[in-house]
């Protein structure tokens, strides 16, 4: 039944940017689709296309038991109901063929790296030295697969060319994405992760995005980039720095100009656009230093990639639900026209989260700037 009891479809005609906000803070119920629980990444996460549009949404998390959101398996393929209205067709990822495989010593590919949609995805170094003491992030699940054996604690470079090769050819990835957990080292591992990189462009010749804490001598960058690193994500996660140094309380030892200084310094070297930080909404940040953070990020040519929290289950957060979708959406609406204008977006980014965007809703809020005022709305398959 529509809002209104008339069963018009006028009234629930969704608009995909409002959509994807309400998917990420609700979640989906689904039956199994082959996410993962735990990691530095979009773990416990759903994955799924909703009008070629890539979005992640928690489903293992009990708040998601609520949701008006779910999706179904039927003869047609996948769809995705809301309080039993059909709102669109989706489609999720068939397990990775490359799964089947094994390395030449005997390690499940999986273990190796996840195909988040179509960007392949592996944490280099599953250990980080915040992990497990006072200065551990409270929204990280780093070692939380590491512990439930599902991964392993080092990738070594050649492990990773095999499987990004596998990944490109069976399952058509179209980048890597490289994260780390920190250690103590001045280059905060950039450069073990940029010799994953190395390998994985002479395998597979993919693209690749390094996520690592800024390095203590920023020098580093020019090797991370001729190891083949195409684009670098330095994450804040978030501009409010009350907040800054509760949740990351190890990394905002060097506060957040250090993440500037490190930005300015990653510009030059990889481009505008090339270089991105995650800011995390939903952690009782202020909304005008959020905003105004991310539009002086946008100003150096960095790309603020911002996302509602998904709590982790096992993480010190675990129990947080993700922000209302009106307070997604209205800082979506102060950042993406001030990227836009900038002249770069996720479009221009080369590899990574924010080339992928489906952790966030600004990619579907870039494309309705770029279309105008004019917003893009779902199509109404069938209204019960
Ligand atoms: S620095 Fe923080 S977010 Fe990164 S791996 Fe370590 S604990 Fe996790």
């Amino acid at each position: 039944m529509s809002p209104n009891g008339d069963g018009s479809a006028a009234d629930v005609k969704p608009d995909l940017g409002k959509l994807l906000v309400e998917l990420q803070r609700y979640g989906v119920q689904v039956e199994d689709i082959g996410a993962r629980t735990g990691g530095a990444g979009p773990s416990d996460a759903g994955m799924m296309w909703i009008e070629g549009i890539p979005v992640t949404f928690p489903f293992g998390a009990e708040f998601v038991a609520t949701s008006p959101f779910i999706l179904r398996e039927e003869e047609s393929g996948w769809q995705l109901y809301r309080d039993g209205q059909r709102l669109a067709a989706a489609t999720v990822p068939p397990r990775p063929k490359c799964y089947e495989l094994t390395t030449a010593d005997g390690i499940p590919y999986w273990k190796i790296a996840l195909l988040h949609l179509d960007s392949l995805a592996s944490t280099v170094i599953q250990t980080c030295v915040y992990w497990g003491n006072e200065d551990q992030c409270h929204f990280c699940g780093i070692e939380l697969s590491l512990e439930a054996g599902r991964t392993i604690p080092v990738k070594r470079p050649w492990q990773l060319a095999e499987v990004s090769k596998a990944a490109k050819e069976l399952d058509g990835a179209v980048d890597v994405t490289l994260t780390t957990g920190t250690n103590n080292a001045p280059d905060k591992g950039a450069l073990y992760l940029a010799k994953c990189a190395k390998a994985i462009k002479e395998s597979s010749g993919l693209p690749v995005q390094g996520q690592f804490e800024p390095p203590d001598d920023l020098s580093v960058f020019e090797q991370v980039k001729e190891m083949g690193v195409d684009s670098v994500g330095m994450h804040v996660e978030s501009f409010d720095p009350e907040v800054f140094a509760r949740v990351a309380p190890g990394k905002a030892k060097r506060g957040i100009e250090a993440y500037f200084t490190a930005w300015e310094k990653a510009v030059e070297v990889f481009g505008e656009g090339q270089v991105s930080t995650y800011v995390i909404l939903g952690m009782g940040e202020d909304p005008k230093l959020t905003a105004d953070g991310c539009r002086r990020a946008i100003d150096m040519g960095v790309y603020p990639f911002v996302v509602p929290i998904r709590p982790i289950p096992g993480s010190i957060l675990q129990d947080l639900l993700p922000p209302p979708p009106d307070y997604v959406e209205s800082m979506y609406r102060q950042v993406v026209p001030y990227l836009k204008q900038s002249g770069f977006d996720s479009s221009s980014v080369k590899a990574g989260c924010a080339r992928c965007n489906a952790c966030s809703g600004m990619g579907a809020f870039e494309r309705e700037e770029s279309n105008g005022s004019s917003r893009r709305n779902l199509p109404i398959l069938q209204v019960s």
